[in-house]
């Protein structure tokens, strides 16, 4: 069959049902699985077959949406998570644990930031926060002998930097580590990382994969092309036998396409358990079938709401990297030709106080602790997400105390538009 398009994977790929079988996913809700031998199920537990025991590690419905999502971003395997909270995780500690270093770029997700900066630091990984801006010197600069690993978002969220990603891989690759990226504004229906030289990508699929605010998740995706054997002593993990798995050797067992992904499942989801729930995996698949028709109108109705807004006197400023003079708009038209996500920051010169006043007296777009629903929603960074954040932090994310993010959703963009325009006249 010939390559298939983004939009024939979003709504066919992952399950190829066969004669007389349900047309759509079916939710396997089981916790476990039955076998007739104890010995057939031994040969499962020591990965020498593979098959379903457990939930909590694999689940037949799960493996089939994420089969899809790593068709749709062109990867070898990938996993679901319980949020894209333990996706970034799992992503991370699968290959840098205690005494070892991550270089991030410092426009990231404030809830991954609070994740590298408090808790994985509590852990003993230790993180040096990059621009996303910085020189390739800089960047080269930032590497430590224990550094395994380089994460950055394609959009970020909120601050809507976008990475370049050939120079953070390329600065990866230099030094023998793979670089992670958090997918989650663009999609791979807007930007597929892995043909960048990004060799792990991870999601909230609670973004725009689900995409109607109805179920919180995550995915990790491996694309194959790391070479962990090649950079053994970097990754022991991968590389040496595993004593939790009868002194299975990833990297060898399972191969490039297949050692990363088995790993996380083997043993950070044995360990930590963050499954993500069948019927919640039955719901993001829903979400994903229309994946590639939702995306174009969310940038759509983004596009038109940046440019209204940059025009308005009340407003100072206005990020968008959709948006024709936008510091990423060159760079997103080369990674993501056609188009960015539905979110835009904006500010007002009236300062924080403005932005709260324009909030409350929004009618369509609603204050929400969320991003890239169907319904257009806003929010406040620096008093919700962010508010963790002192003010240099902020500055470094790329937020100011007067920054309001606005998810464009899938309404009407001339409604959205008489909104924001009413509301901006109470301020
Ligand atoms: C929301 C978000 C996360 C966290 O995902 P949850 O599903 O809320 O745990 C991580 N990265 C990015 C870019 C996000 O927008």
């Amino acid at each position: 069959m010939t390559k298939q398009g983004i939009g024939t994977k979003c709504v066919q790929a992952g399950y190829t049902p066969g004669n007389g079988e349900p047309r759509q996913i079916p939710i396997i809700q089981s916790t476990t699985f039955k076998y007739d031998t104890s010995e057939h199920m031994g040969r499962l537990f020591d990965l020498e077959e593979s098959g379903y025991f457990y939930t909590r590690l694999q689940n037949p419905t799960n493996d089939m949406v994420a089969a899809k999502i790593a068709a749709l971003e062109g990867g070898t395997a990938a996993m679901l998570t319980s949020s894209g909270q333990a996706a970034n995780f799992y992503a991370v500690f699968n290959i840098a644990t205690c005494g070892d270093h991550v270089v991030a770029s410092s426009t990231i997700y404030g809830g991954t930031y609070n994740l590298f900066h408090v808790t994985m630091r509590k852990m003993g990984v230790d993180f040096t926060f990059v621009s996303p801006d910085c020189t390739p010197e800089e960047l080269d600069a930032a590497f430590r002998p224990n550094t395994k690993a380089v994460f950055g978002e394609t959009i970020a969220n909120p601050a809507l930097t976008v990475l370049d990603i050939e120079k953070f891989a390329r600065a990866a690759h230099e030094h023998g580590v793979p670089l992670i990226v958090d997918n989650t504004f663009a999609t791979p229906v807007n930007c597929r990382p892995f043909e960048w030289g990004a060799d792990i990508v991870t999601h909230s699929t609670t973004k725009y994969m689900d995409g109607h605010g109805a179920g919180v998740g995550g995915a990790i995706v491996d694309s194959g092309n790391f070479d962990w054997l090649a950079h053994a002593d970097k990754f022991p993990g991968l590389t040496t036998p595993d004593d939790s798995y009868h002194g299975v050797t990833y990297a060898e067992k399972f191969g490039l396409g297949g050692a990363f992904i088995t790993k996380c499942t083997a043993q950070l989801m044995r360990d930590f358990g963050s499954i993500q729930s069948p019927q919640n995996a039955f719901i993001l698949n829903l979400g994903l079938e229309s994946l590639h028709v939702r995306m174009p109108r969310h940038c759509e109705n983004a596009l038109a709401v940046a440019k209204f807004l940059k025009g308005h006197p009340k407003v100072s400023f206005v990020i968008y990297p959709g948006l024709e003079g936008d510091k990423y708009h060159e760079i997103a038209r080369k990674y993501m030709p056609s188009g960015t996500c539905g979110v835009v920051s904006f500010g007002f010169k009236g300062g924080r106080a403005a932005a709260e006043t324009f909030m409350k007296h929004l009618k369509l777009g609603a204050i929400e602790t969320h991003v890239a629903d169907a319904r257009t929603c806003c929010l406040h960074p620096a008093s919700a997400t962010h508010r963790q954040m002192n003010d240099a932090e902020l500055i470094a994310a790329g937020i100011t105390p007067d920054l309001v993010r606005m998810s464009c959703g899938l309404e009407d963009a001339s409604d959205l538009i008489s909104d924001i325009s009413q509301a901006l006249e109470k301020v």
